[in-house]
């Protein structure tokens, strides 16, 4: 019997699934909200943990032609500019855990999974199509969504589109999670205070002294940059995270997280720091803005699967970018799914033992991650004699402090 898996949200943690799943046997079929499968522009870092699956998806050649491969993480004071620490990446990476650190493009590593999907599955894949109701009994879970038509903005929301049925459905639709609110009723997500000012341009835009083919991360009190490169090296990321709020005007907008802004802000948060770091920063004219939300980790399996519905990727666990792994650990949920899953020819294990055991294995780990990178976030944005200790640690452990 082939079992049929309803997946909402079609991002990186959706898409990613929806592989999964049919790697695991299951029927797929996906509904994202938006008129067409995109990512924002911004950069994104894979651990070894991450890579690692997509190696198993057989994907690892399709990441080399769109990402870079950096040789280090180097680590520098803003203020002051001094090197505080060196983790070797490239081979010394490859060599340890079997599988490389990549940096990419947000939209390049989105595509990759979307052709995936596309090319060597039969997942059925529904653009405008904002799920909405869902219900579950013992046998099945059925969802609901809003159609737009696609042609016309008309002021009246869209049509309602038919019941569907499924055996499983996966909420992969991100920090605002409808499926979320369905099954935990737990509110809006928690503004964290933190603001993410991107650019990504391509390096040849940029003097020749400024451009960079390592990953380096520059902290200082209340703020840190991090600058990494993708596409092949020929493009620059670069994020600068400071501490702050937005004004009320502009909180309102906060489910839209891309900001066109101009750089004043992040400029005025960087005076006093060195001059290498400003010239990167006044080098870029052209910087979006995200206003940076979380919520805490989940307290307990129970949270993140309930019967036949299961939470993945940010509508589980929503963190702080300071450790780089939401989307790394949306991908981990998926394979972890994909094993739960694959289990189906067990007659013994009906769906809703299936996600209880996916959710097993994941809450503790992703709960683990969030509560890490918001300690690293208080590491990087240290002050006084706290960022003495923390540089001074640095210099001494290097590697070994640095290796996350
Ligand atoms: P989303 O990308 O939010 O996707 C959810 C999808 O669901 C969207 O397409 C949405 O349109 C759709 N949707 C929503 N509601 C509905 C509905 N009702 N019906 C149908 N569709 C719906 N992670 C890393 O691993 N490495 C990094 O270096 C890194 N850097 C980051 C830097 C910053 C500044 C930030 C903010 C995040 C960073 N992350 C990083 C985290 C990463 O971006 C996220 O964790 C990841 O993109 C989450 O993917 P997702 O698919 O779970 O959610």
């Amino acid at each position: 019997m082939i079992r049929q898996a309803l997946i909402s949200g079609g991002g990186i943690g959706g898409l990613a699934a929806a592989l999964a799943c049919t790697r695991a046997g299951w029927e797929v079929r996906l509904f994202e909200q938006a008129a067409r499968f995109s990512e924002v522009g911004a950069g994104i870092q894979l651990g070894p943990n991450v890579t690692r699956v997509l190696q198993d998806w057989d994907l690892a050649g399709a990441l080399a032609e769109v990402a870079a491969f950096p040789d280090r993480l180097q680590v520098r004071h803003a203020v002051s500019g001094q090197a505080l620490g060196v983790l070797p990446l490239g081979a010394a990476m490859l060599q340890r855990y079997g599988a490389p650190y990549a940096t990419v493009h947000r939209a390049d590593l989105h595509q990759l999974l979307l052709a995936q999907v596309r090319e060597r599955t039969d997942a059925t894949l529904n653009l405008n199509y904002c799920l909405a109701r869902f219900t579950q009994t013992g046998d099945a879970v059925t969802v609901q969504g809003r159609v737009q038509s696609g042609e016309e903005i008309s002021k009246k929301p869209p049509a309602w589109g038919p019941q569907i049925e499924g055996d499983a459905l996966i909420g992969a639709d991100g920090l605002w999670s409808p499926v979320r609110q369905w099954l935990l009723a737990d509110g809006p997500p928690r503004v964290t205070g933190h603001l993410a000012y991107r650019a990504l341009l391509p390096q040849s835009r940029l003097p020749e002294q400024l451009r960079s083919q390592h990953v380096t991360a520059w902290l200082g009190p209340r703020l840190h940059v991090v600058q990494y490169p993708v596409r092949g090296g020929e493009w620059l990321n670069v994020v600068g995270i400071v501490q702050g709020r937005l004004d009320a005007a502009s909180s309102a907008d906060l489910d839209n997280w891309d900001h066109a802004t101009n750089a004043q802000a992040l400029r005025a948060a960087l005076a006093g720091t060195c001059a290498p770091l400003q010239d990167l920063v006044n080098a870029i004219d052209t910087w979006r803005l995200w206003v940076l939300c979380d919520r805490p980790p989940l307290q307990g399996a129970q949270q993140q699967a309930q019967g036949r519905v299961a939470l993945l990727g940010d509508a589980a666990h929503p963190m702080r970018p300071y450790l780089a792994q939401g989307a790394g650990m949306a991908i981990e949920d998926a394979a972890e799914l994909g094993r739960a899953l694959g289990q189906a020819l067990d007659p013994a294990l009906d769906v809703p033992t299936m996600l209880a055991r996916y959710a097993l294995n994941r809450w503790q780990r992703n709960a683990q991650v969030q509560a890490r990178a918001i300690r690293n976030g208080q590491i990087f944005h240290a002050d006084g004699l706290v960022s003495w200790g923390r540089d001074a640690a640095l210099k001494l452990l290097g590697e070994r402090l640095l290796d996350l």
